[in-house]
């Protein structure tokens, strides 16, 4: 990045500038990825995220965790995979927790099916 008061050019990772030690200041690419990083839960253009986020959610409920459960860990690992291809359009924090609250429900679910299953015959 350039330096605010010399205009040296520095590397991005830069914390000083190298040719007037100026304290140089990170910058985000856009207005919209610094409104994603104030709430990441809102701003977030990763589609395959939110959508897991809302199957994991769904999933709490009984016997649709057994299907949910599943659909929420796989499509917030795609989320994530996403995520690392296109970091502006953020939702790691929806993947991951679709893919953990996916994973609890579709063992809570199976668990308990397995069970009752197992209590009937
Ligand atoms: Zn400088």
């Amino acid at each position: 990045m350039q330096c605010p008061s010399c205009n040296a050019a520095n590397s991005a990772e830069a914390r000083q500038c190298t040719a007037c030690g100026t304290r140089l200041r990170r910058r985000r690419n856009s207005g919209v990825a610094s409104e994603a990083a104030v709430n990441p839960w809102i701003h977030s253009s990763n589609r395959m995220a939110l959508t897991a986020y809302r199957c994991s959610l769904l999933a709490m409920i009984p016997f649709l965790g057994l299907a949910l459960g599943p659909l929420a860990v796989v499509l917030g690992l795609l989320g994530r995979r996403s995520e690392r291809k296109q970091p502006s359009e953020r939702g790691a924090g929806q993947a991951m927790a679709a893919v953990v609250l996916g994973t609890a429900t579709l063992v809570t679910n199976w668990t308990g099916l397995f069970f009752i299953l197992r209590g009937i015959s």
